[in-house]
């Protein structure tokens, strides 16, 4: 069985006053239950935050060198950041990541030592024209591709992007299809990787949803948005899981 995750990802937002109350409410948590893993913006990545583990939004696909503004895995590691977001649907559209970027972007998490979580989704576009499990997969194979192995952990969150800060959810019907649609096309590389890799799902998840959400066989915990800005809310969501 996987242990349910679930990241708080604060986008552009937050300060240190929001990360030392959100720390001291998630370590109430029984940790055997739920992960829960903050993604503040990097500048708060160095701060103490005791047993709650802390993720990265971004990463440079380079380890080092003349590549002003980027932060490197072995920087992450090195303030014991262990998680990091990679080719989140903002990222892809604003910031021009493509899947080749994605997919280096993995490699360079996954040498640096630390724990990827692969975001995927369609566009409303691409889900009218029925295109949604093709999008999915070409995303989810772009990185699989790459890898030299299967060995090291994976996180997978699928976020459709007309989901994404809109209010509008996938139903757990929509959700849990695309989630058993990833861990189909991953069990096609390897079954133990099928097994034990935790997909997430994201996009308008809020306390009165998650527990639905939650309950899907192929749900594993969600990547939370606007709701982990506020601590009582992502409380209540990390409960659900
Ligand atoms: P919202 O929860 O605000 O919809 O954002 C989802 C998301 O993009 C998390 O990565």
């Amino acid at each position: 069985t996987r242990l349910p995750l679930v990241v708080a990802n604060w986008k552009l937002n937050g300060d240190r006053e929001l990360l030392t109350n959100m720390v001291e409410r998630l370590q109430t948590l029984d940790a055997e239950q739920v992960e829960t893993v903050i993604c503040p913006p990097f500048v708060y990545l160095s701060e103490e935050t005791s047993s709650i583990q802390k993720g990265a939004q971004n990463i440079a696909s380079q380890e080092s060198g003349a590549f002003t503004g980027e932060v490197s895995g072995r920087m992450l590691r090195d303030v014991n950041c262990y998680y990091v977001i990679v080719g989140h649907s903002e990222r892809r559209s604003l910031f021009g990541e493509t899947d080749d970027v994605v997919a280096e972007k993995v490699k360079a998490t996954l040498s640096a030592g630390l724990i990827p979580i692969i975001c995927v989704g369609e566009t409303d576009e691409e889900r009218e024209q029925g295109e949604t499990l093709t999008v999915i997969t070409r995303q989810v194979k772009a990185v699989l591709d790459v890898l030299p192995s299967f060995s090291d952990s994976l996180v997978f969150a699928y976020e459709p992007v007309w989901a994404i800060g809109t209010g509008k959810t996938a139903s757990c019907e929509q959700a849990e299809d695309v989630h058993s649609g990833i861990r189909q096309i991953l069990a096609g590389y390897n079954h133990e990787l099928a097994n034990t890799t935790r997909i997430l799902y994201g996009g308008s998840v809020n306390p009165d949803n998650s527990e639905e959400l939650f309950g899907s066989d192929n749900i594993d915990g969600g990547l939370i948005g606007g709701a982990s800005l506020d601590v009582d809310s992502f409380m209540k969501i990390c409960e659900n899981a």
